[in-house]
């Protein structure tokens, strides 16, 4: 069983180690070098970006992270943790830095006002076209195939994305009643390797299979 660390700076900690754990990983909280070192993967929750790359530099965990993501750990960042992954970001304050990691450019509260948050379904490739009778949904979700429920509180999305990078959801042309969306198109979940992001919360849903996603990578899928 592999130990998913969530990083325990700042933002909704406790829903992504109850998460974790309904996918049948063992899930710890990470908030110091020793218990950094001792995971197999990590997630980077929703919160603040600003907040947790101060406190990261603050707990001494930037540099050694850094060099973790460069050795290849597996890394899930949402919404906050999506900021964190990016290589480079557009509307972050002016002392603001990255993790990176990610050949991406993301805009923070990119969605503006008027939809600052909201909940909506998304085709997520890899979970919502799987054929569960197959056998290769991800772990544990109990919900094979689908559209993936999701919650966006002032999220980002990812404006650019390098060659080696996989886009797995998009927003779509049009909501549920046929309209056009203003967002229409825009890059929400990426994967580079045993990098994943969202820029939605799935954590928060009750929906786990993004988890699920997340714990197959780190066991080596
Ligand atoms: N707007 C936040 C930021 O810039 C992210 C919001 C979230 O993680 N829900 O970090």
């Amino acid at each position: 069983t592999p130990t998913v660390g969530v990083l325990a700076l700042q933002g909704d900690v406790r829903e992504h180690l109850t998460a974790l754990e309904s996918v049948g990983a063992r899930a710890a909280t990470v908030r110091r070098p020793a218990e950094l070192a001792a995971v197999d993967g990590l997630v980077i929750p929703g919160g603040e970006s600003t907040t947790i790359d101060k406190l990261l530099r603050i707990f001494e965990l930037d540099d050694l992270l850094r060099a973790r993501i460069k050795e290849g750990l597996p890394v899930y960042g949402s919404c906050a943790g999506m900021i964190l992954l990016a290589d480079r970001i557009l509307d972050g304050t002016a002392d603001q830095q990255t993790l990176g990691g990610m050949d991406v450019v993301v805009r923070r509260n990119a969605f503006g006002r008027q939809v600052d948050s909201f909940e909506t379904d998304l085709e997520f490739a890899g979970i919502s076209d799987v054929d569960a009778e197959a056998g290769d949904a991800p772990t544990g979700s109990g919900r094979p195939g689908g559209p993936v429920r999701t919650a966006f509180i002032r999220a980002p999305w990812i404006e650019e994305a390098g060659r080696d990078v996989e886009v797995l959801a998009r927003i779509p042309a049009v909501d549920t009643q046929g309209r056009p969306v203003a967002a229409a198109g825009r890059i929400v979940a990426a994967r580079q390797g045993p990098l994943l992001a969202t820029a939605f919360h799935p954590e928060i849903t009750g929906d786990t299979r993004v988890h699920g996603l997340f714990v197959s990578i780190v066991a080596g899928g």
